[in-house]
């Protein structure tokens, strides 16, 4: 182990447009460097002034993804974790807001001892700090820190400034910085063209930054020429500047960056040794069943962000593990619960193997989620529900079966009579909508004999958690006799973490989130189980209409 000052630190910039892919680059040449031995991770900076993406809508920024210590973060994280299966934490995000909120309650508390409090040196102070606390940890011997928007932004100049400061205090080997930016192909002359680039890497050189390395993305091959051209004239040498082609899939990133010598010329930056080859057979397995299914499956994602597949980030990724762990291509058909009707409900859904019913907040689009519950309920389709999918399965389940016609969450119903789903005593106070829900790691045990037990191959279990209604457990036993069996339960509190319905072939609603826990090297094991469980049936289903 390297001692916690050997700590070498790795800054990824952005330049020339957002949405580069500044986080699959990073994931990716963590993931070269664990292959190689090297224990890495992955830091998010967010230049927003929300002090978490937890009160942010979907169709800002995409999913929220949460940690194991209940950190409400960008979905970013999400990739880290997929490519590395290493867990993260709050410390891996850090937004502006946050920083602000540190900042300003250290002068409430007098500890800046009567200075005035500005940009610099107090925020980029608090950057500075922050950023370390992974490298401090001794946990790593790479910590690699993904500034979030583009070079030029004002909202970015403080995290700048802050790296500026941090390379000249951590001195030479010991941090560099990545550029990632675009080489568009202009087609009406027929070229790529390198001026934005030019530009960009001007702007970070005008912040005291030089890149270290450029990460170029493009959707056309960039000649020998055009790369001597940009190494000329931005001032890095030809080896490092990384050509970033558009891929068919992200999982096949790591393997490009490695043809294009990402991690040799890093670790050359660096002062690292290089001279081992990184290990990456498993991740060659995974990408060989996901490129050569042996069979397709078609699953409807149920949800009301639909028109930005950003919102279902983390169950998309569990699908393609789980896909390519059952060695079936899943097509996740994406139906907005909104336009969902009683009516309409056999054409929409009609041509799906299975049905996921997903997280999500607020009334709209829930009679949707419930028609889509009792279509696969009632025709025996493979079903998954999630978070607030799991709350509609038994608001379905006490309506259609036990007939409580108007039973509902108080979420969206506060009068109904039947509160199935309703509020913890200790939740009824609160005002703050930041951080208060149920969030992060919790322990669950299942019951003997049921269909989650032998899914994870285990009694006891941790998942993680971002709700705040819950099952409303007066209505466990009347459930239960009806045949929807509450099969895992937090063994301090009791509160209903699974619902399942023995006498259905897969019928299982979670109240935690799975998906975050999928990783390429550990596919979650109730998304392995469900596509399984999903091919079975329509392999039979294949069968009996054949005989
Ligand atoms: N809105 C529901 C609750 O707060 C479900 C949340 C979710 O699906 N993440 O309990």
């Amino acid at each position: 182990m390297i001692n916690m000052s050997d700590t070498k630190y790795i800054f990824v910039t952005g330049g020339v447009t957002s949405s580069l892919g500044k986080g699959i680059i990073a994931a990716s040449l963590a993931k070269l460097l664990q292959a190689r031995g090297y224990r890495t991770t992955i830091q998010k900076l967010d230049p927003y002034i929300n002090v978490d993406p937890g009160t942010l809508n979907p169709y800002e920024h995409g999913e929220c993804y949460v940690t194991d210590d209940g950190a409400e973060t960008d979905l970013d994280l999400g990739h880290y974790e997929r490519f590395l299966n290493v867990r993260t934490s709050q410390a891996n995000n850090v937004t502006t807001g946050r920083i602000y909120q540190s900042v300003i309650e250290k002068e409430r508390k007098g500890e800046f001892l009567g200075k005035t409090v500005q940009v610099v040196p107090h925020i980029t102070n608090e950057i500075k700090e922050r950023i370390q606390i992974l490298g401090n940890s001794g946990d790593y011997d790479i910590v690699i820190t993904e500034i979030g928007g583009t070079v030029g932004d004002i909202e970015s100049l403080p995290y700048i400034e802050a790296v500026r400061q941090l390379l000249w205090e951590l001195g030479e080997h010991n941090g560099i910085v990545i550029h990632l930016t675009l080489v568009p192909f202009l087609s009406a002359a027929g070229e790529l063209k390198t001026k934005p680039t030019q530009h960009s890497v001007k702007t970070l050189m005008e912040s005291g930054i030089k890149a270290d390395i450029l990460v170029c993305r493009t959707e056309h091959n960039i000649s020998e020429d055009i790369k001597e051209k940009l190494a000329l004239f931005c001032n890095v040498r030809k080896e490092a500047v990384i050509q970033s082609i558009d891929a068919s899939t992200i999982y096949d990133v790591p393997l490009l960056m490695q043809e294009e010598g990402l991690d040799t010329v890093t670790l050359e930056k660096l002062a690292l040794p290089n001279d081992t080859e990184p290990n990456l057979d498993q991740w060659k397995e995974f990408l060989k069943r996901h490129k050569n299914p042996k069979d397709k499956v078609v699953i409807g994602l149920i949800g009301k962000y639909v028109e930005l597949p950003d919102s279902y980030k983390s169950i998309q990724e569990a699908f393609i593990h789980a896909g390519a762990a059952n060695e079936v291509d899943v097509e996740v058909k994406s139906i907005h619960s909104e336009h969902l009707t009683a009516k309409n409900i056999d054409k929409k859904l009609k041509d799906l193997d299975g049905i996921l019913v997903a997280p999500g907040f607020g009334e709209r689009g829930i009679e949707g989620k419930v028609n889509a519950v009792k279509y696969a309920r009632e025709n025996n389709i493979p079903f998954l529900g999630i978070c607030l999918g799991m709350q509609m399965a038994v608001i379905e389940f006490a309506r259609t079966v036990l007939g409580l016609e108007k039973a509902n969450s108080t979420e969206m119903d506060k009068e109904t009579p039947d509160p199935v789903i309703s509020l913890m005593e200790e939740q009824k106070s609160i005002t703050d909508m930041g951080g208060t829900m149920r969030l992060g790691s919790w322990d669950c045990h299942f019951k003997d004999g049921s269909l989650v037990k032998e899914v994870y191959g285990s009694s006891d279990i941790e998942e993680r958690h971002r709700h705040r209604y819950e099952f409303n457990n007066k209505y466990k036993e009347q459930m239960e006799e009806a045949g929807l069996v509450a099969s895992g339960l937090n063994p301090k509190t009791g509160l209903v973490e699974v619902v399942e319905i023995p006498s259905h072939p897969w019928f299982v609603g979670v109240q935690y989130h799975p998906e975050y826990k999928s990783t390429v090297a550990s596919p979650h094991p109730l998304f392995v189980g469900f596509v399984k469980a999903v091919l079975t049936q329509k392999q039979k289903q294949n069968n009996a209409s054949l005989a």
